[in-house]
């Protein structure tokens, strides 16, 4: 009996010592000494409920599902030092994919796929970071002369696990880069290791932007001197990051000028055009001469021309002028040769010549006419003057050329005439010859309903005669359009139109502006109808 008893007594204590082994080594969190993750130098707070569920988790890994290959972008190991036994090791495993972890029994090399609330926690864990690749950025590589461009600025986006956006941002600190250019020739290459969205181009100067264009449709090249900013944007967007960098350069235009010169020798009445491009410090460009007063560079579109004039009181001879801009000067030299000018006998009645050649018909064509001429409103959007860009302003028959001297019943003139004189039927359209401002637009009792226009470069065209009129002082108007109609008003002897162009008050021949060569009566006919 107390052999039986003693026998339960051993078989009870034994029974209690391994209880208690298995309650001391069971894998509980009491049992737990330390979990960390090891080569992270991670390790976890046992106190906190949430590692106290993952314990938990850790213990029953079969519920989940059992995977057998896994795509992962970041493997830590999970070591959890045990009180009284040895200790358990787990490999946790990350993708992109925030709605499950992975987490591998070592020991038993299974796999579970993890898919319940403790997955964002896991994400959000500081050794699991580097699963957020997209935490630095994508970059470019901006490339002038095979160096790289400092300097860029980077702007970018990502999202947690826990659906939270974050901003960040780098800046390069760098002196911006100067590219110097001669030529028009920009050339530099964005290099990417990773396919950008988007690479755009733009282009400013003086705060103003020039061009705006996805890099792939080329580089802009300057078309003037001075200072352009260069600024080249790649973007990248993606489900859970999107960014943009930036780099800027600056490329400064040094052309040098170019002058061109339509030609050194003219007729009287003819004209030679100095065409500046490449004008960068237009302040500085110059004309010195003593040819005659006022010549000037005036700016047409991208160009800075000045226009030389002849006329018939032009003394023929050979003439020298500088001109330049800046370090740049030169020196020109031009002859003016003499043309042969028509006479012409003209017979106007007593009645006409009484009415309209009196002291108060002079009063006011001083008055009005002559400072029209004075008045270079326009500027012009193009080069016009030495393209024959002129347009006839009317068609018809040439009953006087310009420069002609007159006799007026058979009295000799002192006078050449002013223009071309083109007779047509009364009524018929007068179209401005080129773009300007009208300047005058009134009757006058010598000259008849005028009209004046300013073309910009000191050039004016007339029309004088007119029976209507069809623009007003102040009028815009364009090549072709028109102003007026065919008449015989003012010193006229029947309906023609009486056409000037003049630099101020020196008449030129009209034909050079709008055929290259004079309008005559042997050439007229061929001149029209082509
Ligand atoms: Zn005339």
């Amino acid at each position: 009996m107390k052999k039986i008893l003693y026998s339960s007594g051993i078989i009870v204590v034994i029974a209690l010592v391994a209880l208690l082994y298995t309650y001391a080594t069971a894998f509980q969190v009491r049992n737990v000494d330390s979990m960390s993750i090891i080569d992270q130098e991670y390790s976890f707070d046992l106190e906190d409920e949430t590692v106290q569920l993952l314990i938990k988790k850790l213990q029953v890994l079969k519920q989940y599902e059992q995977v057998t290959d896994i795509d992962s972008i970041v493997s830590e190991t999970l070591v959890l030092d045990m009180k009284y036994s040895q200790e358990k090791t787990f490999e946790i495993s990350l993708n992109h994919d925030f709605s499950s972890v992975y987490i591998t029994d070592i020991k038993k090399e299974i796999i579970y796929q993890v898919d319940d609330d403790l997955v964002t926690w896991l994400y959000m864990l500081p050794p699991f970071e580097s699963v957020y690749t997209y935490k630095t950025p994508l970059r470019h590589d901006l490339v002038i002369d095979d160096k790289k461009v400092f300097g860029a600025s980077v702007d970018y986006f990502y999202m947690t696990a826990d659906k939270q956006w974050h901003a960040q941002s780098i800046e390069e600190d760098s002196e911006p880069h100067i590219m110097i250019i001669t030529e028009p020739n920009v050339m530099f290459s964005v290099r990417s290791d990773v396919d950008m969205y988007d690479v755009m181009l733009k282009v400013s100067k003086d705060d103003k932007i020039l061009y705006e264009k996805p890099l792939k449709e080329g580089i802009y090249q300057p078309t003037d001197n001075g200072q352009y900013i260069y600024e080249v944007t790649s973007s990248w967007k993606d489900t859970f990051y999107y960014g943009h960098e930036s780099t800027s350069f600056i490329v400064e235009a040094q052309y040098s000028p170019v002058f061109t010169v339509s030609g050194d020798s003219i007729s009287q009445g003819e004209f030679i055009i100095i065409k500046g491009s490449g004008i960068y410090d237009p302040e500085s460009l110059y004309i010195d001469q003593t040819y005659m007063e006022g010549l000037s560079f005036e700016k047409n579109g991208d160009l800075y021309e000045c226009l030389i004039p002849s006329t018939y009181y032009t003394t023929p001879g050979v003439y020298s002028l500088n001109y330049g801009v800046g370090q740049y000067e030169y020196e020109f030299t031009f002859e003016v040769k003499t043309r042969e000018f028509n006479l012409q006998f003209l017979t106007v009645d007593e009645k006409t010549t009484q009415t309209t050649q009196t002291a108060e018909a002079y009063a006011e064509y001083n008055k009005y006419y002559k400072p029209a001429l004075l008045k270079n409103v326009y500027q012009s959007e193009a080069s016009h003057l030495s393209d024959q860009a002129f347009v006839l302003p009317v068609t018809g028959r040439i009953t006087t050329e310009f420069g002609v001297q007159r006799y007026v019943n058979n009295k000799p003139t002192s006078y050449h005439h002013s223009g071309l004189d083109i007779a047509n039927d009364k009524g018929t359209e007068v179209v401005s010859t080129y773009d300007g401002e009208v300047v005058l637009a009134m009757s006058l009792i010598v000259t008849g309903n005028t009209v004046v226009i300013s073309h910009g470069n000191g050039i004016f065209s007339s029309y004088l005669h007119m029976d209507s009129l069809n623009v007003e002082e102040g009028d815009k108007v364009r090549t072709g359009e028109q102003i007026g109609t065919i008449g015989s008003t003012g010193f006229s002897t029947g309906p023609h139109l009486h056409f000037t162009i003049s630099y101020y008050k020196m008449n030129l021949e009209p034909g050079y502006f709008i055929y290259g060569e004079p309008v005559t009566y042997e050439n007229y006919k061929t001149l029209f109808n082509n």
